[in-house]
């Protein structure tokens, strides 16, 4: 099989090389993202490999198939750079990695609360430059504070463990409530005004989109933390940016944002101009963003290699797609 390998950095060269050697595939690299204007560089090709900010719409799609192009493998679990439907009126399977350490994502998740809670990123800041003074700095007990997660399933789950270890109390909503989980689950809304921490982990989907609006915001608690590391477009940047600077967040922390396809993996500080809400979200202290590196340790990289060509594998041996992507 030959792979034509998208968005490629280091990191994926490494973890996925040694292994595509063992299973006899042949992975072009190309740093390209796909795109439009890229898709041709996938000719000569049995199957595309791309990752969460790589573009795979309608005409992408149609022109892979073009090219010959037999299946879309995701190296990630989030499927919502696909076009599904014409995925599927084409005749390419979308295989994707559902879970490959949904610890390694909610402990992001951890980190960005715990850090912008107790102002690491601040003090980092003070203490490169030998000052040590701690005035500004005040963060908040989580012991006892409520936790409202939104999206119980693999990740919410990780970060719901962490949380409770740091002695929070737990209430969360799901569209599809898990009853094995012992959870106390509430509307949005009452979430909402419950909450001290809220952290979301559900997929983007038209249904999902900007679910974290003005109106949301409103309904929050004074001095709430919000922390997002699913997708950027579950949460409207420019409510979000008028609630920090109203004062109405006590924190924020990101490993997503609205347009990181503009952005993320790249060092894209030479620009001359950038997008406002995102200049807005970086020059207030109160939000601490990361770019989208909530997968980035070395079992979760493991993983995404081992499950995608596993994927690969029983694609070419006609064996049933336990991962593919309805
Ligand atoms: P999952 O499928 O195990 O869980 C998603 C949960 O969201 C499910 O319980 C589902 O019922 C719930 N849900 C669906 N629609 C909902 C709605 N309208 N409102 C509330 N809940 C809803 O997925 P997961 O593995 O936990 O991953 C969650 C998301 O995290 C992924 O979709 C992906 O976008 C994101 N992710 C980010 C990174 C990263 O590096 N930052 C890595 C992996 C995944």
């Amino acid at each position: 099989m030959k792979i034509a390998f998208f968005d490629t950095k280091s990191y994926w060269k490494d973890s996925f090389a040694p292994m595509a050697e063992k299973y006899g595939y042949e992975i072009t690299f190309f740093n390209e993202r796909l795109t439009p204007a890229t898709a041709h560089l996938a000719a000569g090709h049995d199957a595309t490999c791309s990752f969460v900010n790589d573009e795979v719409p309608a005409e992408v799609i149609r022109e892979l198939k073009d090219l010959g192009i037999k299946v879309l493998l995701l190296r990630c679990a989030g499927f919502d750079s696909v076009d599904l439907a014409v995925a599927k009126e084409c005749g390419l399977p979308v295989l994707r990695v559902p879970a490959y350490s949904p610890q390694s994502v909610a402990e992001q998740g951890a980190a960005l609360l715990m850090a912008i809670n107790r102002k690491c990123h601040l003090s980092y800041q003070r203490t490169t430059k030998f000052n040590f003074d701690i005035a500004g700095l005040t963060g908040i007990a989580l012991y006892g504070k409520t936790a409202g997660i939104i999206g119980t399933g693999k990740i919410g789950q990780c970060m719901i463990d962490i949380l409770k270890g740091f002695g929070m109390n737990i209430i969360a909503y799901d569209a599809f409530p898990n009853p094995n989980l012992g959870l106390e689950y509430v509307t949005l809304d009452e979430l909402y005004a419950r909450s001290d921490v809220i952290s979301i982990h559900c997929p983007l989907m038209p249904a999902t989109r900007h679910m974290v609006d003005k109106d949301a915001f409103a309904k929050m608690k004074d001095g709430v933390i919000f922390i997002n590391v699913a997708r950027g477009g579950l949460v409207d940047s420019e409510a979000l940016a008028d609630a920090v600077e109203s004062g109405k967040v006590r924190g924020v922390g990101m490993d997503v944002c609205e347009v990181e396809h503009e952005y993320f993996f790249e060092d894209r500080s030479n620009l001359e101009k950038h997008d406002p809400t995102l200049a807005r979200l970086l020059a207030n202290e109160k939000v601490l963003i990361s770019g989208h590196q909530a997968f980035l340790t070395e079992e979760a990289l493991e993983q995404m290699a081992k499950v995608t060509l596993d994927n690969a594998k029983a694609f070419l041996a006609g064996e049933e797609l336990v991962n593919e992507v309805k």
